[in-house]
């Protein structure tokens, strides 16, 4: 029986040219032309006015916050419905995070939420000093809203595009309405270098500092000189030929996920048990992964799945509930009611969503999902 990965690289045939131009012309190591074109080629896509290649989207975001000066004691609102990714980097820092929670339309972060957060930050003189909002899945958050209260504070907005890579709000790229936003470029994201990031900002200013730190914070001298402590988070020139090829394809990419995701919703189309996660909130959504809400358990609907060699996954489990980081404030989205991103946790999951996948192996997915919720529900009405 074939694998069914969730979501796995899909070469453009071109990656090995980039790689092989980078061997030959003897640019192995960190940073050189193929980096420059990958900065210059997220600037094009984006409309960005500077960009930094990382290793890692982790380390981007690392990068920013270290910019903006947070530091230990220091306090980051972060959403909690999101990767860990999101929130690692504030505790590198020292800094205290604060977990906001999600509106039930586009499962980011909840205006509601930061707005009571941010009255009782103030009240306490606690107010933070970077905001990380998050697109998941592909899915734009209400950035409007958001915007304006943070802009309302003075505090500066990091955007987590890690998975939303092509997606727009209202028109605008994600990862460029804030003061920075970061993409990824790992193995499971929509383009994939093997591994690495980008850094995304309109102000120059804001990168270079970036690019300073990422290279191990040297000053210009005749001698090595470091005011401050850097960071080893450059891109490498090889990898990065593998980005420049897979930019290549990536509209035909976004393309791709929107039809995976057009054919599963269409499939399910008269079903009451099971909700797609439609974009909402003029939001044009790369449809990263598609996911869902159910009526059913989806951790029994995973494993039945997984019997028949399709990956599927859970969504994100809040960071709020999360051991390392539970000790922290969070903020639901309607005070004394469960939490937006619980119930999230409890109820969705992601399907297979890998644009190599064949329209044979995508029916197989939405067959044997049907067959396993038509029969649950059915034990449902027996019961
Ligand atoms: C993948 C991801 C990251 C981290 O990116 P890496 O390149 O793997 O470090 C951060 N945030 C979110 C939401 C992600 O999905």
């Amino acid at each position: 029986m074939v694998h069914i990965p969730l979501s796995i690289p899909h070469m453009s045939g071109n990656e090995m040219k980039y790689m092989e131009e980078a061997l030959s012309s003897n640019w192995v190591a960190p940073l050189g032309p193929n980096v420059d074109e990958m900065e210059r080629l997220a600037c094009e896509f984006t409309g960005s006015k500077a960009a930094l290649a990382t290793n890692s989207g982790t380390a981007a975001i690392h990068l920013s916050l270290a910019v903006l000066g947070v530091g230990a004691g220091d306090v980051v609102f972060c959403q909690s419905f999101t990767f860990a990714a999101s929130a690692n980097p504030i505790l590198y820092q020292g800094a205290v995070p604060v977990f906001i929670d999600s509106e039930p339309e586009t499962w980011n972060m909840s205006p509601e939420a930061l707005s009571r957060a941010l009255k009782e930050a103030e009240e306490q003189q606690k107010l933070p000093k970077a905001i990380i909002v998050v697109h998941l899945y592909g899915q734009c958050a209400q950035m409007d809203e958001l915007l304006a209260l943070a802009n309302h504070y003075d505090i500066p907005i990091i955007e987590d595009a890690a998975e939303s890579l092509g997606s727009t709000y209202k028109g605008r790229p994600t990862g460029t309405m804030g003061k920075a936003g970061i993409f990824s470029f790992n193995g499971n994201k929509i383009i994939t270098t093997s591994g690495g990031g980008m850094l995304v900002s309109d102000d120059t200013d804001f990168i270079e500092k970036a690019r300073k730190l990422a290279t191990q914070a040297k000053e210009i001298a005749p001698y090595y000189l470091h005011q401050n402590v850097g960071f080893n988070y450059r891109m490498s020139n090889i990898t990065a030929g593998i980005g420049i090829a897979q930019f290549g394809v990536l509209t035909s990419r976004i393309r791709q996920k929107r039809d995976i995701f057009n054919y599963y919703q269409q499939y399910f189309k008269g079903s009451n048990n099971l909700q797609f996660h439609q974009e909402t909130c003029g939001s044009h959504n790369n449809y990263w992964l598609t996911t869902l809400t159910m009526t059913e358990n989806p951790m029994m609907v995973m494993q039945e799945m997984g019997k028949n060699n399709i990956e599927t996954r859970l969504l994100w489990n809040p960071m709020h509930l999360q051991p390392c980081f539970k000790k922290f404030d969070f903020f639901e989205h309607a005070e004394g009611e469960k939490p937006v991103s619980e119930k999230l946790f409890a109820t969705g999951i992601c399907l297979p969503s890998t644009t190599s996948l064949t329209g044979e192996a995508l029916r197989k997915v939405a067959d044997t999902l049907a067959h396993i919720t038509v029969r649950s529900e059915r034990n449902t009405v027996l019961q």
